[in-house]
């Protein structure tokens, strides 16, 4: 049993306490006590807040960021470089730049990860002798940052609607869908869900771009069966709604509600440009809607309808994605900062929402509902802000501070699970880590 005492602490509502006795035994909160002296307790100094979920992360992409800013180009110009990287990595070199990305959102204030996965197989597509070996480095590099992971392995099939996997896009696909469901469950048995558990594998549909309208179901199905987070990319792109009525006559939304793939525990990541027709589907099916705000200004997708999407009775969740920045207080605010340039106006949401959105909504999410709020029966992950950096400093021990004011750098200290994984002194060990994993990914080209 252990008692941390909170000089301030974000408890549920978004409601802020002073001195606040938070007792954990076995991984788990087990009293939350506002209005407390530190006496022997352990010390937080500063705003304690939920572990945050960060809902969309392709670990690898770490590797470009800096990379891939020079010239012009869209989306796609940076999909080539990101298909350059891809085509480079192993499972060791994917592990070891995995782990240091991890340790990177560990230190952010990150406890649990969804990983879009979808780099399975051997160059040229060949699977591995462990055909799961990928996955597997992903799991192992989790653990060792100390971030719990939902890993969604993903189906990808096509190079585009009607359009076969070329090229890097072979270590991607499985084939079929039914080749894809055999090694999903391969994994699947290998990490069985158990409660407190901190490894759950779940399943994604790339994009309708990637996945075949017959294919949707099965991945859908094999999700549901097993009562497992699914995961899609949704309409980041105007060349993908376009596609997709060409070839079906219908949205990709559209699409993706007629192969069974809404519901409560889909997320749908970026949903950028969409109409009001699909708005309305994935809100009235409780469908999660995961927003990678700085992703998709770095590669200038636009912005989507957060607000609406949440109003028609959607969650909203947030990513880092393409990890662009790694940095889970920016994320929120940009949901907030962008619905402002989008409408000309201002306070869409409170701090407390947007708090909800990075903390308990996004776990929930990832399969992982007993953790993201300060309160009994919680998990015990905690992370502490310092109130007094060169950037929070008067802005007082408010939720607003920790959304408008705070940055990665002002994380302190992360505990999951009642364990310490991340602390300030870390960052230095990190940044070297990120280096040298980079630098390796690239040399084997
Ligand atoms: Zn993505």
């Amino acid at each position: 049993v252990t008692t941390y005492w909170c000089e301030y602490a974000l408890l549920e509502n978004g409601w802020v306490a002073n001195g606040v006795n938070v007792t954990v035994e076995n991984g788990v909160i087990t009293s939350v006590l506002p209005g407390q002296e530190a006496g022997t307790s352990i010390r937080l100094a500063g705003l304690t807040i939920p572990g945050l979920a960060n809902c969309h992360s392709h670990a690898f992409h770490r590797g470009l960021r800096g990379r891939t800013q020079r010239g012009k180009g869209s989306f796609w110009t940076w999909r080539d470089q990101m298909y350059v990287l891809a085509e480079n990595l192993d499972p060791d070199s994917y592990q070891a730049l995995a782990r240091a990305v991890y340790r990177e959102m560990a230190a952010a204030g990150v406890t649990s990860v969804g990983e879009f996965h979808y780099l399975h197989h051997g160059p040229g597509g060949k699977p591995y002798g462990d055909p799961n070996v990928m996955g597997e480095a992903l799991v192992t590099a989790a653990r060792e940052a100390g971030l719990r992971i939902a890993l969604l392995d993903t189906c990808y099939l096509a190079a585009g609607i009607g359009a076969e996997a070329a090229g890097v896009q072979l270590r991607f696909s499985d084939g079929d869908a039914d080749r894809w469901s055999k090694r999903a469950e391969m994994l699947a048995a290998a990490w069985p869900a158990e409660p407190q558990g901190d490894i759950l594998v779940g399943a994604a549909v790339h994009s309708v771009r990637a996945v075949p309208r017959d294919a949707l179901p099965v991945v859908a199905g094999w999700a549901e069966a097993r009562a497992r987070p699914l995961h899609v990319h949704l309409s980041e792109q105007v060349a993908e709604n376009d596609a997709c009525q060409t070839a079906y006559g219908c949205s990709p939304t559209e699409l993706l509600a007629e192969g069974s793939v809404l519901g409560e525990r889909t997320s749908v990541v970026h949903a950028t440009h969409l109409s009001d027709r699909d708005i309305g589907l994935l809100g009235a099916s409780g469908t999660v809607a995961c927003f990678c705000p700085t992703t998709e200004r770095d590669l200038g997708d636009g912005i989507g309808p957060a607000r609406a999407l949440q109003a028609a009775g959607s969650p909203l969740t947030l990513g880092s994605d393409s990890h662009a920045v790694i940095d889970p207080f920016e994320e929120m605010r940009a949901l907030e900062l962008d619905e402002r340039l989008a409408s000309q106006r201002r306070g869409h949401w409170s701090a407390a929402e947007l708090l909800a959105a990075g903390t308990s909504d996004g776990h929930a999410s990832l399969g992982f509902p007993d953790a993201g709020r300060i309160a009994v029966g919680a998990r015990a992950d905690l992370v502490t802000l310092d109130l007094r950096s060169p950037r929070t400093a008067g802005s007082g021990p408010e939720a607003e501070t920790a959304v408008f004011s705070a940055s990665a750098s002002d994380v302190v200290q992360v505990i999951r699970d009642g364990r310490v994984i991340a602390t300030r002194d870390d960052h230095e060990v990190i940044g070297r880590e990120l280096e040298a994993a980079i630098a390796a990914a690239w040399r084997e080209a």
